[in-house]
């Protein structure tokens, strides 16, 4: 039997929940959503990118990703917000907290978005469309926000159907709406193919989805090795993946950056991994826990994105240790293009004591660096975290503690505003 899948996906996320907060809590009466308005973020750090737009402000050709500069030249009267990622982690956890009264099986897939396995409750809320008519306008009506809701057999055709026409939109893609509803939209909108694959597509006379589908497999898979296999599946409809209600508990730990500049030589890029790990580590140290796996991402200035991994020799929560393993995967990882954003990733995390495995070739004491990390930790805890900050970043451009909670996800001064 056909399963029933749902792709929830919130409006504009961004600025819908900073227009929302702003009407509901400080009373402000412009609805952002209804001006040509942008979230963005600081435009003299370079974190000036467009995160999320108003449909007005969509109409004049502003598109999420555009640089601050380039959508103001879209469109001039522009009003741009800055993020307040604590706002939407609130409002991202009481939107699963509804969409979890419908089915038991939720799978958030990003912040404002997620996918719902709705098989077999048609007895608690009806037929699909009617379900999902129920939810948008339970979320509508408490919330204050609008969603798009895909309804399909699987996830893929479900994520496809929630993008079609917006806001406040339910779609369905069945199997037998595929070639009427998919098959003639730009192959790029196919889930999974991106820039690279659009152009490679385009080399071979591809420009639709319909052409995806019914092009040889063999072709694509020559051409896109496993993501041609993936995309002709998808376009055909095929996708098996089911939804996983919840992601597994902690899932690690991560901190990344996007640098006020473009990284092109190692020496930099190794004080940018240095000043997130200083804050990843410190985490890690707080909650007492250490990793056992480390994890390092690149985005080039082509937003080309990489990751690489790799189990460490013993877990760790030293602030050294996993700088040196983060060192070590970069050089593996990166091939030369210019960095623009970078990440470092702790996983494998566990509370149990840390076993130290005494080396033969020993080259520093350990112990010594444990009593310095906890030092620092407590310094910074007392005084700040700038109190102290290691010689390699004194005379650097680059934040001596990048990413992490404290200084990414600070609030927006609504007072200095003026809206409070
Ligand atoms: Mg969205």
């Amino acid at each position: 039997m056909d399963r029933v899948i749902f792709h929830v996906d919130v409006n504009s996320a961004y600025l819908s929940w900073e227009a929302v907060y702003r009407m509901q809590h400080l009373g402000v009466r412009e609805d952002l959503r209804e001006c040509a308005s942008a979230v963005a973020g600081d435009a003299a750090l370079r974190r000036g990118i467009i995160l999320a737009k108003s449909i007005p402000a969509a109409r004049c050709g502003v598109h999420t990703g555009d640089t601050v500069f380039e959508a103001r030249q879209k469109c001039p009267g522009l009003v741009l917000v800055t993020p307040n990622y604590q706002l939407y982690e609130t409002c991202s956890a009481v939107l699963f907290g509804i969409l979890r009264t419908y089915t038991e099986c939720v799978e958030p897939y990003s912040i404002d978005e997620a996918f719902l396995d709705m098989s077999g409750t048609e007895g608690l809320w009806g037929d699909p469309l009617h379900a999902a008519q129920r939810m948008a306008q339970e979320i509508r009506e408490t919330l204050g926000f609008t969603v798009n809701i895909g309804i399909s057999s699987n996830r893929v055709l479900a994520k496809m159907a929630s993008d079609f026409t917006k806001p406040d939109r339910i779609h369905t893609l069945w199997r037998e709406e595929i070639p009427e509803k998919m098959w003639s939209l730009p192959a790029e909108k196919l889930f999974f193919v991106g820039n690279a694959a659009r152009r490679k597509l385009h080399l071979l006379g591809i420009r639709t989805i319909g052409e995806i589908a019914s092009a040889d497999e063999r072709l694509l898979r020559l051409h896109l090795k496993k993501q041609g296999e993936l995309i002709w599946k998808f376009a055909n409809g095929a996708d098996e993946s089911i939804v996983a209600a919840e992601t597994p508990p902690n899932k690690g730990y991560g901190n990344s950056t996007t640098i006020p500049f473009d990284v092109t030589d190692e020496k930099t890029a190794r004080l940018v991994l240095l000043a997130l790990c200083e804050t990843l580590a410190a985490r890690l140290r707080a909650d007492g826990v250490s990793a056992g796996l480390a994890a390092v991402a690149i985005k080039t200035e082509s937003f080309v994105c990489s990751s690489r991994q790799r189990v460490l020799p013993e877990r760790t929560d030293s602030t050294r240790e996993l700088y040196e393993a983060a060192v070590q995967i970069f050089r593996e990882l990166w091939g030369g293009e210019p960095i623009r954003h970078l990440g470092v990733h702790a996983g494998r995390v566990s509370r149990e004591p840390q076993m130290h495995q005494l080396s033969f070739f020993e080259e520093r004491d350990s112990k010594k660096q444990r009593q310095l990390d906890r030092a620092v930790d407590t310094i910074r805890a007392r005084y700040g975290m700038d109190a102290v900050k290691r010689a390699a970043l004194l005379q650097s451009p680059i934040d001596h503690m990048a990413g992490g909670v404290s200084r990414e996800k600070r609030r927006p001064d609504y007072r200095a505003l003026g809206l409070l």
